[in-house]
């Protein structure tokens, strides 16, 4: 199978740039009041369920499910122009994140009457959210390897098995497992299904994984004879690694893709004087990366507005995006001149917090060598 790229530019409409404008002053208003301090990977360990439900509020999530489960509908793009701005800004949205960007259409796509009912409102809301769980200890770039087994029982289901690399497991209030409900582990992808969770459940046990910086983002999550109803299996019984790999191409293909360290950025290209060319080339030349990374997520957010499925294209934006990420922390460490400095202000304190998160860049969302596989199969080179 070999796929291509449509990369036609996007123009902004009017209604697109008032919504922006109206995003930038809900966020300065914020900033002043001190609602938050602008964070590096914000997306990922910013977590303020209260600035959540204040978006909910504006109608910023849930912004594409129907108005019949009190969504919005609005178009992708329009989604994507929100992202953009609270990404940029370093807000902190990581309580929501998951809950928006992937559960939301997975769950509408695939779930229920009841399933929709029950979750949709509360994501729309910013008062739901979820965590993904389909890494286990064996079972990482090898997705299709996982061993969490979920058995039919009495009235639902009964599922075994341990997830890692949960995040946000400890405040989600409910989980997306992958699990295998026929066949053998060998059967590879045949035989998976996918389940919601509602959490805290008695036999689901949330344990933190602390990570080099002291904070906890993710977790180790063990499923132990936990039985749900009937009613949490999400879509068709054994249609889960289809149903997972579309979900990756929201999760692989948003702006948070290469825009984690943005505010860093910023703040170092705010801080120029001007008289440092070597600094304003580097500057420039990241800014021009930037650009065309946002018009290849743009290109991808475009056809998943068209109903289509681009796993390629999300895998590009993904490897190079998150490579991007990466640069902008070590260029600014090399150019800057700015000593990381934990919990300061401004750029110091952005870089602190940048740098132990860079590693995960081009981990989380499937690793680059793995994304680099799915590109190359899908462009018929491999
Ligand atoms: C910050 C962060 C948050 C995360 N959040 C979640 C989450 O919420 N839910 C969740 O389910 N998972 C989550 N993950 C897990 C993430 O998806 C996995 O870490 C990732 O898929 C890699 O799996 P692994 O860690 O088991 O590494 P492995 O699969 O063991 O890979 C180890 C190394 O070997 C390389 N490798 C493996 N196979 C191949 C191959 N065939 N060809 C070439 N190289 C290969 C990999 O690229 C990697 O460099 C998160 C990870 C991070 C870092």
């Amino acid at each position: 199978m070999t796929a291509t790229i449509d990369l036609a530019a996007h123009r902004p409409g009017d209604a697109e740039l008032r919504l922006r404008d109206e995003v930038r002053q809900f966020l300065d208003d914020q900033r002043a009041a001190g609602a938050f301090r602008p964070r590096s990977d914000a997306w990922m360990s910013a977590a303020d369920p209260t600035f959540s439900r204040r978006l909910g509020a504006r109608g910023w999530l849930g912004m594409t499910l129907p108005a019949r489960y009190d969504g919005h509908d609005r178009s992708p793009l329009e989604r994507f122009a929100v992202v953009e701005e609270l990404l940029v800004a370093g807000a902190p949205v990581a309580a929501h994140w998951i809950a928006d960007r992937q559960m939301a259409p997975s769950i509408l796509r695939n779930g229920t009457e009841e399933q929709r009912r029950r979750y949709l409102p509360g994501i729309a809301r910013g008062e739901c959210f979820f965590a993904i769980g389909m890494s286990e200890p064996d079972a990482g770039s090898d997705l299709a390897a996982v061993r969490t087994r979920a058995r039919e029982v009495d009235g639902g289901w009964e599922i075994t098995g341990t997830k890692l690399w949960t995040t946000g497991a400890h405040f989600a209030h409910a989980i997306v497992l992958l699990a295998r409900t026929d066949g053998a582990p060998g059967d590879r992808h045949a035989g998976l299904s996918q389940f919601v969770v509602d959490l805290p459940h008695p036999a689901v046990h949330v344990r933190p994984i602390t990570t080099i910086d002291g904070e906890h983002h993710f977790n180790e999550v063990v499923l132990d004879h936990a039985v749900v109803p009937a009613g949490a299996l999400l879509g068709e019984r054994g249609a889960g690694w289809r149903q997972v790999v579309a979900e990756l191409a929201h999760e692989r293909s948003g702006p948070e893709r290469f825009l984690s360290t943005a505010p860093l950025l910023q703040a170092w290209a705010s801080g120029l004087r001007g008289s440092d060319p070597v600094a304003a080339r580097e500057v420039g030349r990241l800014t021009a990366r930037a650009w065309t990374l946002r018009q290849l997520s743009l290109a991808v957010a475009a056809a998943l507005a068209a109903g289509r499925s681009p796993e390629v294209a999300a895998a590009l934006v993904k490897d190079l995006g998150s490579r991007f990420e990466g640069d902008i922390v070590e260029t600014v460490r090399r150019v800057a001149g700015v000593e990381p400095r934990p919990g300061a202000d401004g750029l110091a304190g952005l870089l602190a917090e940048a740098v132990p998160h860079t590693p995960a860049f081009t981990l989380r969302g499937g690793t680059n060598e793995i994304l680099r596989s799915v590109v190359a199969r899908g462009l018929g080179v491999r």
